[in-house]
């Protein structure tokens, strides 16, 4: 049986009334026959059969031991900082999720755990990165916005064969994390390739309609799928049986979605490529992105978020770009129905110091988008009046004015007008 056809039909039939979709148990506790005598479950915080449904799920499309779902992504990311001891270090990617990087800083290292941010797509790095107290190392591949590659593969050899020293439990050694969010399960599943956990936003590709916030972490041991169930009962950050049984309904569609998303996304870069506007193009499925060979060997497919470099590099003018696409909605987030574009120096990334943020590519004049569900050819389309009109007025005066405009008054006013 195919992947698909075994996922689909790994999420049951309700044994009580044989409803086919799974029910909701909108619940908070269970009558119990005598104490302790139940029926698999006795409070929702601890278990709750319908999200139990979405982490069996989770579980088999990442080919895990255990999942346990979270009201957030950044909830199942705190998660898998608890497992550490005060004095242990992480290492992390250099372009991190802004989200984990404020959870880092600004609430972990009061505890006492410190991050080293280093450019895992170069593994050596994360080599050299190591000390016995390095008890965690943290990816994301591609990493948001600039889609940065780390072999997986190369980063599971290095934790594997790290020894940590330290209060922890020793045998466990150095795990390694990847945030999995930016490309799915359908198409890059790093516990096959030697990860020991996989964090997911499930607000973005997950979920896949833009409707909910949730989280998900699997683990590949069941030992330490244990230790993080532990965690989401003992701190509470659960998803609720609604919002479980939402992600239920999107990862039923995610191979057929994701396949679609990458598809655009694709045809998006090449058009980009070939823009006299445009001067970089990030997508790891163009043959020219450093991570390439890499992200083709990993993952089955490239992804549905490509990223651009004006070359006007000017806020003024990716500004202009972001309030003047009509299909591509100006928002955050990712990974939905409809495309998104976002502007990371004034939005994701505004709280990074502008030196560090461009060191690391994200120029004023970078733009992000999620390729949504919409036709291919009008995606295009959208993107090219928007460009050509930034070409066409190139007088300074005209951007400035109609962005003073959006600034002032909140709306849209068509570029004509200005
Ligand atoms: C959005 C996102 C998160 C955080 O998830 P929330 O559901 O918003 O808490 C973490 N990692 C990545 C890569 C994301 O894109």
């Amino acid at each position: 049986m195919q992947a698909t056809t075994k996922l689909i039909h790994s999420i049951p039939v309700d044994p009580h009334t044989g409803a086919i979709a799974v029910p909701i148990y909108q619940t908070s506790t269970f009558v119990q026959e005598a104490p302790g005598v139940n029926k698999g479950y006795d409070y929702a915080r601890t278990g709750n059969p319908t999200r139990s449904v979405l982490e069996n799920l989770v579980a088999e499309l990442e080919g895990g031991s255990t999942a346990a779902a979270f009201s957030s992504g950044l909830a199942a990311i705190d998660a898998v900082l608890k497992l550490l001891q005060t004095g242990d270090e992480i290492i992390a990617v250099d372009d991190i999720y802004g989200g984990a990087f404020r959870l880092f800083e600004q609430v972990y290292k009061k505890f006492g755990i410190t991050v080293r941010y280093v450019d895992t797509s170069d593994a050596a790095a994360v080599f050299h990165a190591l000390t016995p107290r390095t008890r965690l190392i943290w990816i994301e591949t591609p990493t948001n916005p600039t889609l940065k590659i780390t072999d997986i593969r190369a980063v599971a050899k290095i934790a594997k064969a790290h020894k940590y020293v330290g209060p922890g439990d020793e045998s466990h050694g150095c795990w390694l994390c990847v945030d999995n969010t930016f490309a799915s399960p359908a198409f890059q599943q790093p516990l096959a390739l030697g990860a020991d956990l996989v964090v997911h936003s499930g607000t973005k590709y997950l979920g896949g309609h833009s409707d909910l916030i949730a989280g998900v972490v699997v683990t590949a041991d069941a030992a330490l799928g244990q230790q993080i169930k532990f965690l989401q009962n003992a701190s509470g950050a659960i998803l609720g049986p609604f919002d479980s049984f939402l992600l239920i309904r999107g990862i039923e569609t995610l191979h057929l979605r994701v396949r679609q998303h990458a598809a655009s996304a694709r045809a998006i870069a090449a058009f980009l490529e070939n823009h006299p506007a445009v001067d970089k193009v990030y997508y790891p499925g163009l043959p020219t992105h450093p991570g390439h060979a890499i992200a083709a060997g990993q993952s089955k497919g490239f992804g549905g978020i490509v990223s651009f470099a004006l070359k006007a590099d000017t806020i003024e003018t990716a500004t202009a770009f972001v309030t003047s696409t009509q299909l591509f909605k100006l928002a955050e987030s990712l990974g939905g129905i409809k495309s998104l574009v976002s502007h990371p120096a004034q939005m994701t990334h505004k709280s990074i110091p502008a030196e560090k943020r461009k060191a690391a590519g994200v120029v004023d004049g970078l733009i992000r988008l999620s390729a949504g569900l919409e036709d291919t050819e009008d995606l295009i389309a959208d993107l090219r009046q928007a460009l050509d009109k930034l070409v066409a007025a190139h007088e300074p005066a005209t951007v400035t004015a109609r962005v003073a405009s959006v600034r002032a008054t909140g709306k849209l006013v068509p570029a004509e007008i200005c």
